[in-house]
Formats: C-alpha cells, structure tokens, sequence
C-alpha cells in the first residue's frame, strides 16, 4: 500500500471519534478536484443473518441454523451465519471546499432520496472542518475498459439507466451540472448504473440575471432583425474598444463535456446542459473515442464543436444568447457535418457503407441530444419515450 494513501486514512480514522468501531477502511479508490472516496466495510450492520426460512418438511418458519466458525475447538464459535459484508463509499470533501458548497451537496442529495439510478445518501458526519459523506458502495467498472465493445442495445440500455436518473434529477429542477462516465457508476454484468457526484449541482433559477434565449419568439424575431442596423460591432470583426461589460456566467463543469450555452455564457442556464454532457458521452461511445473533446480551455472547446457543427449554425446559437460567433479558422467550414459522418470517420469506416438501422437510430437520438438549441434539445423525460431509448427496456 502506498504509504501516502495508508496516512491519509489513519488520519481520517483518528478525526472521527468512534470511527474505527463503525467503519474498516479498506482502499482508496476516488480522488478528485474536491474529494477523496474510499472502500470500506461497514461493522455495525447487522453482521447475522436474522432471516427465518420456510422449512417445507416440517411445515414451520426457522431460523437459519447455526454454524460453527474457527478451526479448533477452543477458540470456535457458534453463530447465526454470517450475511455478506456491508460495503460503502466514505467521500471525504476536502477542507478547502467552502461551507456553502458542501452543504448544497448533502442538501440536494437528501432531496434526492429514492430517486431510481441516483447513488443515496446514507449519513454524513462532521467533525470540525472535515465533512465526510457516507454513500452505499456501488460495484463499478472502468468506462474505458467497456465503452469500445457496447452493442447499440448495450448503449441503449445503459442511456436508458443514465436518462431515468436524469430524469429525476430534472423533475426536482436541479441540475448535474458534471454528467461525464466518472460520474456514472455503471457496472455492465448487471447493466445498472447510479449517478454520483452532486458537488457542482445547483437549483434551476439560482442565477436570475434574464438571458435572451428566454425572450418570446416575436421579441426575439424583430430583435435579430433589427439586430444588424443598430450594432456597433463592426460586421466582420471585434470592436476595438470594447465598452460593453463583461459577461459572467456559471460555467462550473468539466472540459469537453461544456454545453455550447455554457461556453456563450448563458445567465439563464436550465437543466438541458446535463442532456448535451449525456449527449458527449453517446458521442464517445459511438466514435469508440475518448476523450472525443480534448480542448484545453473554452475557446478552443467552441472550436472544437463548430468544426462539427460550421459556422452557420454556431452564429445562429450565438444569437440565441446574445453573442456573435465569428472565426478565421480554415478548417472550420460554413456547413460542418452530420453526426453521421464523423462517428464513420471516428471508427474508419467506408462513408458509402450505410450504417445499420439500430446505430443510426442511435445517431438520431444523438443529433436530439447535441442539439445547439437548449429550447430545442431533448428534455429526459421525452428521451425515455425515444424509440433508440425503448430499444434500452428488457
Ligand atoms: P469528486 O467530486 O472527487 O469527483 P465523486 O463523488 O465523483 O467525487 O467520487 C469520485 C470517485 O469515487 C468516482 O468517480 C467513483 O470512482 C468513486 N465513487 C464515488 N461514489 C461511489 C460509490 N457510491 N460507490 C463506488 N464508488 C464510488
Ligand atoms: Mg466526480
């Protein structure tokens, strides 16, 4: 064991009072921006097994019988047998996490409670500054390891459980704010999947400064009309002097998985920026690779998504919120490309091979998904009625 990790967990041990009697440490095996996570056992969970069975042949409910344990006679026990052990996750949130910003973690987790696909919450101790959160432990694998051999109904069936966890997370207007495969615990033997990771999740509405992708169709209409009469930018450049204030916006996530509404600096951002985040990860699914967006900051992410999309569209998404889009990029074309053709490129495939009828369902669902319009994208709910999301239902 590495003796770095073994001291973080001694001291982890000797902060909570009571800790080593409840908890057995057993293994690191997060560690983020914002949190350590580590395997433990539970020991004060019921560790026998009280269920009585039905005994058919003497027609009468028993306990399960007693076995003996240890290997010679003076120093075996008798006991119920033993249920398998309890495992959780011990999330440790670093110090330097603000007050607020722990809280509204175990605050909209608690809210969560009992929603399907959603990791819960089982307690969370406090012990001056140091927070840690009790969560059930999720068996799991590494997305990379799985993400290149999925079968269209693989996918399908996994979205299926990524979407119904977002679907809750929706309905009690939050959102993830972090949707990536590090975030979905998903474990492909029994195809179910948890959502984890409330760190940067916030309230619909918390910022209420209006955007202009809210204002109604016909205000919006006569504004982009009127649009190129009265701007003082300069049709094809930045302005010199650039008076207008700044722009500020949430834009807490995680590179590559950015909605385009985040990079343009929406102030009215909606849950919709969690669908385009779960769009990316089709994305990477169906190119076979990862990381699909690989750009270092927000500029070059919005390059990134034009090279797909063209300059047409991304101007017309800009305006949506406000923002032009201009670019001297060659490599960035007026029309971009289909969906189609760049997951056939990603997997060097022939173009003039047609793809078969379930992956490009796939790909139509994808196209709902990383739609540049959050007004327009697919919200969660309608996404569990997609026929590529039924294909999910077993
Ligand atoms: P961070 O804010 O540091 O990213 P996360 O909540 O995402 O914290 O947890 C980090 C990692 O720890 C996850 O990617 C996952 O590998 C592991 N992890 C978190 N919660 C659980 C859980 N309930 N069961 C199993 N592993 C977990
Ligand atoms: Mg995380």
């Amino acid at each position: 064991v590495d003796p770095n990790i073994q001291y973080d967990m001694e001291k982890l041990q000797d902060t909570f009072p009571g800790f080593r009697q409840q908890y057995r440490l057993i293994k690191r095996i997060g560690e983020g921006t914002f949190s350590t996570v580590y395997k433990a056992e539970d020991l004060v969970y019921d560790q026998y097994d009280n269920s009585w069975d039905y005994d058919k042949e003497n027609d009468k409910w028993a306990p399960p019988p007693l076995r003996t344990y240890g290997r010679n006679s003076n120093s075996s026990v008798t006991a119920r047998p033993r249920r398998k052990p309890k495992y959780v996750a011990i999330k440790k949130i670093y110090v330097t996490s603000s007050p607020t910003r722990i809280l509204n973690e175990l605050d909209l987790l608690h809210d969560l409670r009992g929603c399907t696909s959603v990791c819960p919450l089982i307690t969370a101790f406090r012990e001056t500054d140091q927070v840690v959160a009790i969560l059930p432990y999720f068996r799991h694998a590494d997305f990379r390891e799985y993400f290149r051999k999925m079968t269209p109904t693989d996918i399908a069936i996994y979205l299926r459980s990524l979407f119904t966890a977002l679907e809750s997370v929706h309905r009690h207007k939050i959102l993830h704010r972090d949707i990536k495969p590090t975030n979905f615990l998903y474990d492909p033997s029994t195809k179910r999947g948890v959502l984890v990771d409330f760190g940067l999740a916030e309230r619909e509405g918390s910022e209420c400064k209006p955007c202009l992708c809210h204002e109604d169709p016909t205000t919006r209409r006569n504004r982009l009309r009127t649009a190129h009469l009265s701007s003082s930018v300069p049709h094809n450049g930045y302005p010199k002097q650039d008076t207008r204030p700044s722009r500020r916006a949430n834009r807490a996530g995680t590179r590559g998985f950015r909605a385009p509404e985040v990079l343009f600096k929406c102030t009215e951002q909606t849950t919709k920026i969690d669908i385009w985040s779960a769009g990316v990860i089709l994305l990477t699914i169906l190119s076979k690779r990862f990381p699909f967006f690989n750009s270092a900051d927000d500029v070059e992410a919005m390059i990134e998504i034009a090279t797909i999309f063209g300059v047409k569209r991304m101007r017309q998404a800009g305006q949506l919120h406000g923002c032009m889009f201009e670019t001297s990029i060659p490599t960035i074309g007026m029309q971009g490309f289909s969906f189609e053709r760049i997951i056939l490129w990603s997997t060097c495939r022939d173009t003039n091979v047609k793809m078969p009828e379930d992956e490009k369902l796939a790909v139509e669902f994808l196209s709902r998904c990383m739609d540049l319009d959050p007004a327009r994208r697919i919200s969660a709910e309608e996404a569990l009625n997609h026929p590529f999301l039924q294909m999910g239902l077993e």
